[in-house]
């Protein structure tokens, strides 16, 4: 598909007419979009293809993501005893992190400051500590894992921003995008492959299944 970058025309002029795609003020769906985006950039640093991404000013957004050998894998025998405990806990924690990136996402546009970690009710946060309970069972230990895995997703998404900022420009523009625009709006940072290090294999989505196909 075309790239977009660099097209973002919010308002069409027809006929006269201005089109606005969006009923509600710009800034909402900003936040949306740089909410969703913050989930793709990193779901594609980490090497999954991003299946579905939206952003609306009315409704929300919703960002998708599928793993390369998840098909092959199922959740029971995913065996999260065959990696190394510390592999696991990393693996896990990247897991949330791509849960967290949406509200870190969302911060770093506002210039928002990180001042500890969130305890939010909403599904991002359900889900993260979902991933997180599988490998941190106490209470405790599940708390310090996600302040760390929301301060990953914080670094990564700094370390990512230019394509944050590429791929929340074309949501804002057209509402959605596809895996080959946010490939491309990787391609902006170098040294993606430092986000996720190792991580960006199969490992990591094999790991995490139960998560698969769940929007973030
Ligand atoms: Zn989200």
């Amino acid at each position: 598909m075309a790239m977009r970058f660099g097209c973002p025309p919010l308002h069409r002029r027809r006929s006269g007419y201005v089109v606005v795609p969006c009923p509600l003020p710009p800034l909402n769906l900003r936040s949306v979009a740089y909410h969703e985006a913050g989930h793709a950039a990193l779901q594609g640093a980490l090497g999954c293809r991003v299946t579905r991404c939206f952003a609306t000013g009315s409704e929300g957004g919703l960002s998708e993501a599928f793993c390369p050998g998840a098909e092959h894998a199922r959740i029971e025998n995913a065996g999260m005893n065959k990696f190394p405990l510390q592999l696991e806990q990393d693996l896990i924690c990247w897991m949330a992190a791509v849960s967290f990136a949406g509200v870190q996402a969302e911060m770093l546009m506002h210039g928002l400051p990180f001042k500890g970690m969130f305890q939010l009710q909403d599904s991002d946060t359900e889900h993260a500590n979902q991933c997180l309970m599988r490998v941190f069972t106490s209470d405790s230990d599940r708390k310090s894992a996600s302040g760390y895995s929301q301060e990953l997703a914080r670094a990564a998404l700094m370390h990512l921003w230019p394509a944050v900022e590429a791929i929340a420009e074309i949501l804002i523009a057209y509402g959605e995008i596809d895996n080959d625009e946010v490939v491309a709006a990787l391609h902006l940072v170098e040294d993606v492959k430092e986000v996720g290090r190792f991580y960006a294999t199969e490992a990591l989505w094999q790991c995490s299944l139960k998560t698969m196909g769940e929007p973030w």
